[in-house]
Formats: structure tokens, C-alpha cells, sequence
């Protein structure tokens, strides 16, 4: 068990390691921010901030000296340089990476567990396109095998036609049949070392353009139905991997019950709701389970709590936002509002 003013490392400089960075200074914890870009927003509100590359053994070496327990808020980390740190201090470990971080690697795990991706194949090259469209039918979507996220490094293929001409990248593709779903939903736990388990209630999403918009509780029925199913295979994932901390599983809910889209070995944006509609939020839990504290109680405070990003431009109407005396306003302090990027949410309770 961390003692209070113990330093926790985050590898990753975002907005999640930002949240993280609050819940554990809460906590009595100091944070330190390794990240490879200068302006971290997560560094804004941390003690102590290494900038330097992932790949810059003596930078991640030093840093590693500085912290008591070193945690992830990002799944791309590149997990060759994360090997050389002292056995323990990672948590959750190098292994949820490497699941997460290969999209085929990741609907293998899962169906060795039990659990039902969508329809794929695997495309390494050009001349495997075809193929692959041809044996999972369409319509479909290629996705970067590595390194997509928030919908980037995908195609939407409507026919056999779409396909033509697609530069399959070196690190592969995987090409996965459209599912027919109802509606979103993810599944979030919390694991600590002893294997005790906790979930959140799991909200409704929806996306635009392939980013999160909006995450609603209380979920519609369908949803209600299908999350104990997803709840079981998502606690086999944490299982099978020793997880320690926060892991999101997404499903769709389909006529045929759940279907698993992706996991992330981290604290998600689907969660973020949790700050203030749930007794223990999931960036507090995740600080928790990585110092070894007990989980906090993951019920929710409410019947009905409605989280939504404020992506690019949006995040600019603050008369707005301050002015509804249920908005509980997040802002992650980013100075540009490019399209497409996370520069804030809000959260309405009851
Ligand atoms: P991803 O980055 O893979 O989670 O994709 C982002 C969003 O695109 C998902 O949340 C879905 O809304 C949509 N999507 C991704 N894969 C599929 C699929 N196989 N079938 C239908 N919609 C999908």
C-alpha cells in the first residue's frame, strides 16, 4: 500500500492522466508525467514532468528511480522500452499492452475466452484485401491492425468496389464485417492484485465520425440484458491478464447479444461520467487499485447521469456551458480546438 505523499508515475500526458493526476493528488499521491509531447495537459496539474521520447531508455530509467508505482493512461506506450523497469512497479502490466495494442491479437484473446468479435480477416497485404472481403462478405470496415483510435485508420467498405486501390499499410489491417447493432455500450471494471472486481453501471454510447459523443445512463433495456454476458467475458480478460486497474470493454448490442468491439487497458472516456455520477470515480478506483488501497464503492448516485465530449470548436461556447447550473464542466485545458479533438466534457446528474 502507497503511503501518502508516494509518487505515482503515468506514462502518457493526455487528458486521462490528467483526471488520474487529480484523483491521486486527492489521494494524498504526487504524479509524475512521462510524455513524449511538450505541451502535456496532464503535466499541468502534476508535480514533476519528464518530456522525452518512449524510446529514450536513460529518460524512462530516471523517471522509473523517481516513482513508487508507475501506471499507463495511453495503449500505445511502446512496449519493448517498458521491459527494462524494475519488476512490479507497472501495473496493469506490459501484457495488456500487447493484447490491446494488435486489433487481431485482440478478437483472438477474445474468442479464446468465450467471447464474440465481429465477423474478421486478417489483411497483410495488398493482394489479401480481396479476399478477405470476399470471405467476410460486406458491408465491412479495414481498420490499421496498430495505432488506430477514435475511428482514424479506418475505411468503410459498402462493396466489393470500395476496396479497390487501398494501400494496405506495413503493420497490416484487419477487416471486420459491419455489425448491425441496436447500440453501444462498454463494460468498466476496476481489478486489484488480490483478483477483487468491481463494475460500473454501463452507460449507453453513442459516436459521431467514430469519437465518443455521449455517454446516458440509465442504458435501454437491450443494454440491460446483455451486461451480464459482457460483464462475465470482460472480468475473464482482467483474469487472464493479472489485470491491476481500470479496464474498459466495448461491445455492440445486437439482436443476438453482445458483440466485442475493442478493449482498452486504461481508464475510457465512457467513464468519465463516474466523476460525478458514481461514489467512486473511475480515475480515483484506478489510483486505488495501482497504490493497493481498497476500491471505492462504483455505484452510481443517480438514475440518470449524461456525459458529453465537447469535441473541437464546441468546447469554446462557455457562456453556455456555465450558464446551465446542472453542467458539471470539464475542461482539459488544450489551447488549440482543432476538429476532432477531446477539449472538454460535461456531465448532468439526475
Ligand atoms: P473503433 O475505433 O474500432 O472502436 O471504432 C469506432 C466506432 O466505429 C465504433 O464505436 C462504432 O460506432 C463504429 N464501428 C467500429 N467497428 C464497427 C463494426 N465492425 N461494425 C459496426 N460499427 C463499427
Amino acid at each position: 500500500m502507497l503511503k501518502p505523499g508516494a509518487t505515482i508515475g503515468i506514462l502518457g500526458g493526455g487528458q486521462l492522466g490528467r483526471m488520474l493526476a487529480m484523483a491521486a493528488a486527492q489521494l494524498g499521491y504526487r504524479c509524475h508525467i512521462f510524455a513524449p509531447e511538450a505541451d502535456s495537459v496532464a503535466a499541468d496539474v502534476a508535480a514533476q514532468f519528464t518530456n522525452a521520447a518512449w524510446h529514450d531508455r536513460d529518460a524512462l530509467a530516471t523517471f522509473a528511480q523517481s516513482c513508487d508505482a508507475i501506471t499507463y493512461e495511453f495503449e500505445n506506450v511502446p512496449v519493448e522500452p517498458l521491459a527494462a523497469l524494475p519488476a512490479g512497479l507497472l501495473a496493469p502490466g506490459t501484457n495488456a499492452l500487447e493484447v490491446a495494442q494488435d486489433r487481431i491479437r485482440e478478437k483472438r484473446f477474445v474468442e479464446q475466452l468465450g467471447g464474440r468479435p465481429a465477423p474478421f480477416a486478417q489483411v497483410d497485404y495488398d493482394a489479401d484485401l480481396a479476399d478477405a472481403v470476399e470471405q467476410v462478405g460486406t458491408p465491412g470496415i479495414l481498420k490499421t491492425r496498430r495505432d488506430g483510435y477514435d475511428g482514424k485508420g479506418q475505411w468503410r467498405i459498402d462493396s466489393a468496389h470500395d476496396a479497390l486501390g487501398i494501400r494496405i499499410p506495413a503493420t497490416g489491417c484487419v477487416y471486420e464485417g459491419r455489425v448491425a447493432f441496436e447500440c453501444e455500450f462498454s463494460v468498466i471494471l476496476v481489478r486489484r492484485r488480490d483478483g477483487a472486481v468491481r463494475f460500473w453501471d454501463s452507460p449507453h454510447n453513442t459516436h459521431e465520425g467514430g469519437i465518443l459523443a455521449t455517454s446516458t445512463l440509465p442504458a435501454p433495456p437491450i443494454i440491460g440484458a446483455q451486461v451480464e454476458a459482457a460483464r462475465s467475458l470482460a472480468s475473464r480478460v482482467a483474469e487472464k491478464l493479472g489485470y491491476v486497474g481500470v479496464l474498459t470493454c466495448e461491445f455492440f448490442a445486437t439482436s443476438n447479444g453482445p458483440v466485442f468491439n475493442e478493449m482498452a487497458p486504461r481508464v475510457h472516456n465512457s467513464g468519465h461520467w463516474t466523476i460525478e455520477g458514481a461514489v467512486t470515480s473511475q480515475f480515483e478506483n484506478h489510483i486505488r487499485a495501482v497504490a493497493g488501497l481498497p476500491l471505492g464503492d462504483t455505484s452510481s448516485t443517480a438514475e440518470r447521469v449524461v456525459m458529453e465530449n465537447l469535441i473541437g470548436a464546441h468546447a469554446l461556447r462557455l457562456d453556455r456551458h456555465l450558464a446551465d447550473p446542472r453542467a458539471h464542466l470539464h475542461l482539459y485545458g488544450k489551447a488549440e480546438a482543432r476538429d476532432g479533438r477531446k477539449m472538454g466534457h460535461i456531465t448532468r446528474v439526475g
